[in-house]
């Protein structure tokens, strides 16, 4: 028995990192997933075939999450294959770092529409089918600097902020109907990109947490799973700091 049996869940942005972790979980779990990517096609097929592999249910689907219009598309064709969306899991988000002397309108709006306003248009494209089956929980990717702040992430941390006042006033909206939304703020996630940098640089930031280590994508995944599943049935509007005490 999984803690997610007979849930349909949408992961965005899965084709790597925390969101692959995530997918990888929720069909250890029992979900049956629907995951997002933006370009890297070849990623998505070997994690659905992955995903698939030992009878779990499992698509990929390439779809913008920036973009109104192909959120609701996504919506329409996961109810088509499967029925249901139980979950959604708002993970998908770039950063497009500088300092705000140095920050152009692009790199400000790039990631805002990619992290936060893509929050928005998932959101709105399950609610239907959510409140429909007065049920649902929703996951929004936020981060520690969406507390704390980060000099030289201004944008990064501002979407990462709104998606926290977001998942709040959702939850506030929502909760009569049974509808959940919460945050999960990583802190230092060790992935694919941090084993390119500087050991010396990383040791540095891993000496800095409480917990002398970076999370691993499967804490957070972890951490997921408790709030799509009904372990969580009485948590909303909340935020996790999934951060081995570096913020405390
Ligand atoms: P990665 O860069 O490893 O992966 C990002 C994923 O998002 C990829 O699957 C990518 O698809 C997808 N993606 C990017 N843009 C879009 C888009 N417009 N539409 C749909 N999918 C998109 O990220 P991480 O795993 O490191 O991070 C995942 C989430 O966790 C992010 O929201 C990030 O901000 C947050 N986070 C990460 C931390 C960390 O230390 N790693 C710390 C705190 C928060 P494709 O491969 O096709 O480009």
């Amino acid at each position: 028995m999984g803690l997610l049996d007979g849930k349909v869940a949408i992961i965005t942005g899965a084709s790597r990192g925390i969101g692959k972790a995530i997918a990888e979980t929720f069909i250890a779990q029992g979900a049956t997933v629907a995951f997002t990517y933006l370009s890297s096609e070849e990623k998505a097929k070997a994690l659905e075939n992955e995903l698939t592999a030992n009878g779990g249910t499992a698509k990929g689907f390439k779809s913008n999450a920036a973009e109104f219009d192909a959120a609701q598309k996504l919506a329409d064709e996961v109810m088509e294959a499967f029925g249901a969306i139980d979950v959604l899991v708002n993970n998908a988000g770039i950063t497009r770092d500088g300092l705000l002397m140095r920050m152009n309108e692009q790199q400000w709006d790039e990631v805002i529409n990619t992290n936060l306003k893509s929050a928005f248009n998932l959101t709105k494209a399950v609610l239907r089918p959510m409140l429909k089956a007065r049920k649902g929980s929703i996951i929004n990717m936020s981060s520690v600097v969406g507390v704390s702040g980060n000099a030289g992430q201004a944008n990064y941390a501002a979407s990462k902020a709104g998606m926290i006042g977001f998942t709040k006033s959702v939850a506030q909206e929502l909760g009569s109907r049974n509808i959940r939304c919460n945050a999960i703020a990583p802190g230092f996630i060790e992935t694919e990109m941090t084993a390119e940098l500087d050991e010396a640089v990383v040791q540095g930031w891993r000496d800095n947490i409480p917990m002398k280590r970076g999370g691993t994508p499967a804490d957070v995944a972890n951490t997921t799973v408790f709030l799509a599943s009904d372990l969580s049935a009485y948590v909303t509007g909340q935020t996790i700091n999934v951060c081995g005490g570096m913020l405390c």
